[in-house]
């Protein structure tokens, strides 16, 4: 087992098992998430038997940084994990806080035309443990702590729901990392039935859909997905999650140029999210040189935005970040592969 993995529970219920005391569940968090340590030796407040114990038991291996590039307000590395695959996350600073986009998979099944992720088929999921390291080795790295998460790297988290739950957990838990739950998102590209799980949840984490077409024919010529949850399902699971958690959905949508980013596509889109609590981000296309895609121009993109607006929609139009370091969504990854 990991020890980044745990739960503090688990670590309770462990502690229990093992004739050790609860109170060194909190401990363990503390060296851990607090002091940052690095070895279980350091932790001099616990027995040294027990001690010995959580040696035999746990290891703590983080996944290791193997590059790193920056630009203006933005850093992106590439980890190694320990069975040799590779994923990626982004820092990004911004003037509210400090984020951090993390991946969730090697590689993704979801087949999004657009996305370079998945132009490596899913090699297997991270365990929880993996994507918290991210958080731990990127903070480390850069001497700051982050405010804010974005689960939305390279593969699919609801694809990957346990391990996702598990992360989301343990950094939230005000006795380690404690990030807000207000301050973590998770996106999906839309798994109806995981949507509908996630409502059952009961927690404050943000959710987003990516939404990226506002009819069937489109979005199906876009994102594999929608042919298994075409997009009424979706809307319908999206509004029972509304009503259940009274929490607002962000809509992602990238403008790709000519294909989803017209007037009439605005217009129907305008009218899919109607009465919902709910804003829509207009994604500027990240192109990448592997995929034959090209973004919206501005004039283009503000057109969508203004429709939007004048139909009483909440849109925002998010910042560019990392283009300049060829760090969007999957591409450090490839390019890396791809120049070995
Ligand atoms: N699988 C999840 C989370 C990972 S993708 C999901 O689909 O939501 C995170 C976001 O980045 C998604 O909205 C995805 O559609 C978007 N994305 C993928 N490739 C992109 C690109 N080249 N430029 C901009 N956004 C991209």
């Amino acid at each position: 087992m990991n020890i980044y993995g745990q739960k503090l529970e688990d670590l309770q219920t462990y502690f229990k098992e093992i004739g050790g005391k609860p109170f060194n569940a909190n401990q363990v968090y503390d060296w851990l998430y607090k002091k940052r340590v690095n070895s279980f030796d350091e932790m001099t407040n616990i027995k040294k038997e027990v001690i010995q114990k959580l040696k035999e038991d746990f290891s703590m291996d983080k996944p290791k940084i193997i590059a790193k590039q920056s630009g203006k307000d933005v850093y992106k590395y590439l980890f190694e994990l320990q069975d040799g695959n590779k994923v990626e996350a982004v820092l990004m600073i911004h003037n509210y806080g400090i984020s951090i986009c993390v991946s969730t998979q090697v590689g993704c099944n979801m087949g999004c035309i657009f996305c370079e992720s998945g132009r490596l088929k899913k090699v297997r999921n991270l365990m929880a443990h993996e994507i918290v390291g991210q958080i731990l080795e990127v903070e480390k790295d850069l001497n700051l702590r982050i405010s804010h998460v974005v689960i939305m790297g390279i593969g699919e988290p609801f694809d990957n729901y346990d391990n996702v739950m598990d992360f989301i957990k343990i950094i939230n838990s005000g006795k380690g990392i404690d990030i807000g739950a207000r301050h973590i998102t998770v996106s999906t590209c839309g798994i109806v039935p995981k949507i509908r799980q996630f409502t059952e949840e009961n927690l404050q984490v943000n959710l987003a859909i990516s939404l990226h077409a506002p009819d069937d024919k489109l979005r199906s010529s876009i994102m594999k997905i929608n042919k298994a949850y075409p997009l009424e399902e979706l809307m319908d699971a999206i509004r029972e999650y509304s009503s259940k958690t009274n929490r607002r959905i962000t809509f992602e949508y990238i403008m790709l140029k000519d294909i989803n980013d017209t007037k009439e596509c605005a217009l129907k889109l305008a009218k899919l999210l109607k009465g919902l609590n709910c804003y829509v981000n207009l994604i500027p296309y990240n192109e990448t040189s592997y995929i034959d895609l090209e973004k919206s121009s501005l004039e283009t993109r503000m057109k969508f935005y203004d429709i939007l607006k004048k139909h009483g929609i909440g849109v925002t139009v998010r910042k560019e970040f990392g283009g300049d370091v060829s760090a969007a969504c999957g591409q450090l990854r490839s390019n890396y592969e791809e120049a070995k």
